[in-house]
């Protein structure tokens, strides 16, 4: 039996000092990562901050069009924002995708950005897990990896990031607001994920004691036609095996802006970078998809069991484009 203490703050000072002031204390949102991973004893905090009574639940415009997402605002609130619906609806969608109605309505987008990665090793709490317990090793190298990341991977973790929302917010280049022991900051979502490297236990480049206090989504027109197309195993309450974010803007025949992000293949939410340049004034045509796609996928590591999902990778981004821009793909493309 380990004493575990709770504790509620109402205001976002109190809730920083009581995790800062504490080198075992955490913040608790909805719980539903939170909790599990305390029940399956792959983290031991000795002290929970409950945020849930913070003022930062609300959805607020910016000018130009941008939205600005209360950390504690709940998934499915954002997913049914109609602010979100017309202008990002990639968003809505990858909250829908996610988890089930029950979960979405306790999730938090702060603790969503958070959750940890759904490695079996890492959650088993005994397996080698470098994450979990660094310089134990990685049981999932040369173990069950179907489901584990083919970028940005390293010789010390595999682990995909498993956040849908997180692979829009990439695509539209969110910016991650928090509060911390040593003042706000500003952190643009491609440098808050950090990718595993040989420190796969460091996610993120946040303090002890730093909350999220909201995530910024600035004006993207583009982002109002974008979808976001999720592949699993089962139909609902499942994580990605590849999921896409599109987003495409065609003239003349050519494409002229383009947003793409993966997920379920990178360790972290993936802009998929390679493949927008190789789009970007080409012509929006099946075979320049397909190039696209294979650009981004080039640098793939996979392993035993993942290696399918190259294939798998590039056909759902040649679909996901060809269906955002109404085009056909034929069977050499897919
Ligand atoms: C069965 C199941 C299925 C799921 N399926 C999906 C899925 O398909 N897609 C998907 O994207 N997600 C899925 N999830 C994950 C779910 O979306 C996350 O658990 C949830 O978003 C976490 O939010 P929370 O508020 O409950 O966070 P908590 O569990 O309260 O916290 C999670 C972590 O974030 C930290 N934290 C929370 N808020 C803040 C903040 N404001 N600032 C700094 N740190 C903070 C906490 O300290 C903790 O470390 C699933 C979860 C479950 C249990
Ligand atoms: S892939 Fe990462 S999280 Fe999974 S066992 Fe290896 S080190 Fe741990």
């Amino acid at each position: 039996m380990r004493p575990l203490s709770y504790s509620r703050v109402h205001s976002v000072d109190d809730a920083i000092a009581a995790v800062a002031t504490d080198p075992a204390g955490a913040f608790l949102a909805g719980g539903t990562t939170e909790i599990d991973l305390i029940r399956l004893g792959v983290i031991r905090p000795d002290a929970l901050v409950d945020i849930n009574d913070l003022p930062l639940a609300d959805l607020e415009e910016l000018p130009g069009g941008g939205l600005r997402i209360g950390a504690l605002a709940r998934m499915s609130a954002v997913a049914r924002d109609p602010r979100i619906v017309q202008r990002f609806p990639a968003v809505a969608r990858a909250l829908v995708l996610g988890a089930s109605e029950q979960l979405r309505n306790m999730a938090s987008m702060g603790g969503n950005l958070c959750q940890r990665t759904r490695c079996a090793y890492f959650r088993d709490g005994i397996s080698p897990c470098n994450k979990r317990d660094p310089g134990t090793g990685c049981a999932a190298m040369d173990g069950a990896n179907r489901g584990h990341a083919i970028l940005g991977t390293s010789d010390s973790c595999i682990a995909t990031h498993p956040s849908d929302v997180a692979v829009p917010l990439v695509a539209f280049d969110a910016i991650v607001h928090t509060a911390g022991p040593n003042g706000t900051r500003r952190i643009p979502i491609d440098d808050f994920y950090v990718p595993p490297g040989s420190t796969p236990d460091v996610e993120h480049p946040l303090d002890h004691g730093e909350l999220i206090v909201a995530i910024e989504l600035p004006p993207a027109p583009i982002a109002a036609s974008s979808t976001y197309v999720k592949h699993r195993d089962r139909q609902s309450y499942e994580f990605a095996l590849v999921s896409v974010c599109t987003a495409i803007e065609v003239g003349n025949g050519t494409v002229t802006d383009v947003r793409l992000a993966l997920g379920g293949v990178g360790t972290t939410p993936w802009r998929a970078r390679a493949a927008e340049a190789a789009l970007r004034g080409a012509p929006a045509t099946p075979e320049s998809f397909d190039a696209a796609a294979r650009a981004e996928l080039a640098p793939a590591v996979t392993r035993t069991g993942n290696a399918f999902k190259v294939e798998f990778a590039r056909r759902a981004m040649v679909r996901a484009l060809a269906d955002a821009t109404g085009s056909q793909p034929d069977g050499g493309a897919l």
